[in-house]
């Protein structure tokens, strides 16, 4: 009997998030030592001087932002797709958003188009590697510093990718990576900021040591979340719960299961809210402690997964993005673009094989913004980039099964 093979995981044991469930009922939370240990030794990791641990990725982003008092009405570029409240965060700094289409081939700016939309007023750029694929950063850095900005490297997506041999994450000023759930670090949440500016690291540490105390009840039901998700993609529970439930939701509302995680709401915040505002807790930085060291080798078990993958497929309909020379790249989600997603995954679901499309936001299309642009091959990824699954746990017999789906699809890719 053959399970249905889940799109996505979490990076932990459920045996993890039941101790850190126990443990979260009690420990103390605000163990500065083990928090600045955490952070000094995730900013080593990326190869950077400086870390600081955030509630979250946006809450990093907007502390960098207002670090550098940028002034109101610069502008910053920005991806088409990312999560909504980064463009909230933005926002609320009284930047002005400038969205520059994405290279297909890179899921990263097109790097004419990005030369096109800088002004004199373009003070900032915030590069994000989506799905763990790594551009040309030579090319990238060079048109950023030749125009002086200040750059921010989202690499939620791409812990461990290089470019020359350099990590994402340690080009720009600031590197941002979010430990939130479904990442290759998963810490419950949080925004690691690394840095080498020591002005800077201390600007920032003060924005960091002013929010609430750490909050018991956010962490827990983190946890909480974490450990359904967990549970809900073991191969027992997926494969005879939740993928024929997925399955029969996806024929009566199949735009409720396309989605990797869920639908976002689009509306932008007139205002923060607080519950974004609690700082990291120690226990979130023991477990980063802790599971730091098991990136590198789950890294590599996914990369090889990829590269079946790609060999399995003959001269097929199905390709995948590129990328560029130099770059290693780390699939965090590995993605073909396809012409009608839902079809791709009533086609592999027939086949037990699980799909998604991006659950990030298409921000330069937000129908309340008043910051819009075309951006139509972000439009065009964020509607039928699917993500197969790569994932570490695989066996091989999963990596036959769906390259052999694959092989068989009728739906071609877009590239
Ligand atoms: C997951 C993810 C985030 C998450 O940010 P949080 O504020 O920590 O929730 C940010 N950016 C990208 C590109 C992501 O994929």
């Amino acid at each position: 009997m053959r399970l249905a093979i889940p799109r996505g995981v979490i990076y932990h044991r459920v045996l993890d998030d039941l101790s850190c469930l126990a443990r979260a009922v009690f420990a103390r939370l605000d163990d500065e030592s083990t928090i600045t240990a955490f952070e000094s030794t995730f900013a080593a990791y990326v190869g950077r001087k400086h870390g600081l641990a955030f509630p979250s990725a946006r809450t990093a982003i907007l502390s960098a932002l207002r670090a550098k008092e940028l002034p109101a009405g610069a502008e910053i570029i920005m991806p088409p797709i990312t999560i909504k409240p980064i463009l909230d965060v933005v926002l609320a700094c009284g930047l002005v958003p400038v969205f520059v289409d994405l290279d297909p081939e890179t899921i990263c700016f097109d790097l004419e188009k990005l030369k096109q939309a800088l002004t004199p007023n373009t003070k900032a750029i915030l590069i994000t590697y989506l799905f763990g694929i790594v551009p040309d950063m030579d090319a990238l850095m060079s048109i950023s510093r030749a125009h002086g900005l200040f750059v921010l490297e989202d690499f939620s997506q791409c812990l461990n990718g290089t470019f020359a041999e350099r990590k994402t994450g340690s080009f720009g000023d600031v590197g941002i990576y979010s430990s939130t759930f479904i990442k290759q670090l998963d810490t419950y949440g949080g925004g690691q900021l690394v840095c080498d500016d020591s002005a800077l690291f201390d600007r920032l540490k003060g924005f960091k040591l002013v929010m609430a105390p750490p909050s018991r009840r956010i962490v827990i039901r983190k946890i909480l979340f974490d450990l359904l998700m967990n549970i809900a993609t073991t191969r027992w529970v997926f494969g005879f719960v939740v993928f024929p439930l997925l399955r029969l939701i996806s024929l009566l509302r199949p735009e409720r299961v396309i989605r990797h995680v869920d639908v976002q709401p689009t509306e932008l915040l007139a205002e923060l809210p607080k519950a974004w505002f609690h700082r990291y807790s120690s226990l979130q930085a023991e477990l980063g402690l802790r599971l730091l060291p098991t990136v590198a080798a789950g890294d590599d078990a996914r990369v090889k997964h990829v590269e079946r993958i790609k060999a399995l497929l003959r001269a097929s309909q199905v390709r995948f993005p590129r990328g560029v020379a130099g770059a290693r790249n780390v699939y965090w989600q590995l993605v073909t673009h396809v012409h009608d997603a839902r079809r791709a995954q009533r086609f592999l679901h027939a086949r037990g094989i699980d799909t998604s499309t991006t659950s990030l936001t298409h921000v330069a299309a937000l129908p309340d913004s008043p910051y819009r642009a075309d951006t139509p091959w972000a439009k065009s990824i964020h509607a039928n980039a699917l993500v197969i699954p790569a994932y570490p746990g695989l066996r091989d017999s999963d990596v036959s099964r769906i390259a052999a789906a694959l092989n068989r699809s009728d739906t071609d890719s877009l590239l």
